[in-house]
């Protein structure tokens, strides 16, 4: 039998995050399931506090899980040690952080930003000199080679900043609403940028973002709610008379253990709240208000 952990490039299953302040625990991620298939572009949207960036950094190895299994590339990110957690950190994830000042440093230049990660893993200067313009040119960045931080504006740092993450070539690239301090112009040109690597080095990548427009932007989109993954959104493009259309599909995921969560808008639209009524016809299981049921019981009669 296949492993299925192999499938995917990332497999997050029943993953918990507990953070420990003094006597109190915060919960931050409740049993949470995510798959990712090598070269997927996709995002995760979810409120503040619902666990986005908890996951993230799981999964950037700056953090470590509490419970659960955690793979990505085949590596176990639970019982990963130390020397080998700065290594997947250098070689095989590139991050890029919302505040812009946190991806570069203010005092070197765009190009001697994205060399420094490779000179760190020891690239003779001359090779790290025609990687990092040719990473700052597939980032749209090489007419301004030689301009500071503060001589750009925030969407073309971040542009820079995802140069700085590619620099040793890793296969997966995260980014922590990597738009949230952007214009909407500046935050368009970031998407096309995640796009075109995308598809032209086969880079997967992971998106966190509120920004509600982003099903546009990736293949996929999947929301977290209090610590949990609970709806996910496809983007299906079909040819009508030859023209493209593109719809969204709307999923519940349903983990092993059968739990589901129903829509916060949902639940409050149908009045459901502690418990509802379950009933399974041939194709369908039907989530009813307790009185729902009780009002098509007495019509019956
Ligand atoms: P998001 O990125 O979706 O806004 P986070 O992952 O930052 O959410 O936070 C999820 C929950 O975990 C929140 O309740 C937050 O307060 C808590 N949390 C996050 N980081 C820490 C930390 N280092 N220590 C304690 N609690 C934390
Ligand atoms: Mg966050």
């Amino acid at each position: 039998m296949v492993d299925e952990r192999d499938e995917y490039y990332i497999n997050c299953e029943d993953l918990f995050k507990i953070y420990k302040i003094a006597d109190l625990e915060v919960v931050a991620l409740r049993g949470l399931d995510l798959k990712v298939r090598a070269g997927e572009l996709m995002a995760i949207v979810g409120a503040s506090g619902s666990g986005k960036s908890t996951l993230l950094n799981i999964l950037a190895g700056l953090d470590q899980p509490s419970a659960g299994r955690a793979y990505v590339g085949g590596r176990d990110l639970l019982t990963m040690g130390d020397s080998e957690m700065v290594e997947y950190r250098r070689r095989h994830v590139g991050f890029v952080w919302q505040q812009t000042g946190r991806n570069l440093i203010p005092y070197l230049d765009a190009v001697q930003n994205v060399e420094v990660p490779m000179v760190l893993e020891g690239t003779a200067p001359r090779d790290a000199r025609e990687r990092a313009i040719e990473l700052l040119r597939a980032v749209r960045m090489d007419h301004r080679l030689h301009n500071h931080p503060n001589q750009l504006s925030g969407g073309e740092q971040q542009r820079v900043s995802i140069a700085v993450a590619l620099a040793n070539n890793p296969p997966l690239l995260l980014a922590d609403e990597p738009t949230g301090e952007l214009d909407s112009f500046g935050a368009d040109l970031v998407y096309e940028i995640f796009s075109d690597l995308n598809r032209e080095f086969g880079v997967t990548i992971v998106i966190v973002t509120h920004d509600p427009e982003i099903a546009a932007r990736v293949d996929r989109v999947v929301a977290i709610r209090d610590g949990r993954t609970s709806t996910e959104i496809y983007r299906r493009v079909e040819f009508e008379a030859g023209a493209p259309r593109v719809y969204h599909d709307e999923f519940v995921l349903v983990d092993a253990a059968g739990r589901l969560q129903i829509p916060r808008e949902m639940l409050e639209h149908l009045g459901i709240s502690g418990r509802a009524r379950v009933t399974s016809g041939e194709s369908s299981v039907e989530v009813l208000p307790e009185k729902e049921r009780q009002r098509r019981d007495s019509e019956r009669r």
